[in-house]
């Protein structure tokens, strides 16, 4: 039959003569590919001494984002949600009340928003479509975990920490 490609080599079977039946050139052949592969550049890290560079495209970890005043965000429209083609953004709205204008950039708010890391594949559609630019994906993983819940992010997984002082900027994420 024909092959496919021209990468099929004949099996040679005739019988080995006496410089093959002491197998030294085989052995030598064998070494001589060993010392090759001593020089090359290794494929593997030495993790977690060594990490592997990320590629300028890589998507991890989401953050929820505050603006320059240190308030959150996302104003719960949902359209993260409904984007999400692995339906892994889970939220609840509140409306925000007076004397709240600190916390909460929109008059409504996400008193509850959770994103399932098990679900989740990272595809960066929930970033794409915020309105608010509330939502990242970041150069972060999300750690191994031996639970099922351990992989439910919740807004204080997410949310990036409230300026501890009242004049400390608050650093955007990009
Ligand atoms: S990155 Fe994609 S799959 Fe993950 S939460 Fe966002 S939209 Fe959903
Ligand atoms: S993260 Fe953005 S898209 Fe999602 S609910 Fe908040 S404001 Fe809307």
């Amino acid at each position: 039959m024909e092959s496919l490609t021209n990468r099929s080599k004949p099996v040679d079977r005739r019988p080995m003569n006496l410089w093959e039946k002491i197998y030294l050139p085989a052995v030598i052949k064998g070494l001589g590919i060993t010392l090759k592969h001593l020089f090359k550049k290794k494929a593997t890290y030495n993790f977690p001494e060594q990490t592997r560079p990320f590629s300028p495209v890589f998507r991890g970890l989401h953050i929820l984002n505050r603006d320059e005043e240190g308030r959150e965000r996302c104003t719960a429209c949902g359209l993260c949600a409904v984007a999400c083609p692995a339906e892994a953004i889970t939220m609840e709205a509140a409306e925000r009340k007076p004397g709240e204008e600190h916390l909460y950039r929109e008059e409504k708010y996400a008193a509850r928003y959770e994103i399932n890391m098990l679900r989740c594949i990272f595809c960066g559609f929930c970033e794409e479509t915020c309105p608010k630019d509330a939502i990242y994906l970041t150069e972060t993983f999300a750690p191994a975990n031996y639970q099922r819940k351990g992989f439910i992010y919740g807004k204080e997984d997410l949310l990036i920490p409230f300026p501890e002082k009242e004049n400390q900027p608050v650093t955007e994420k990009p």
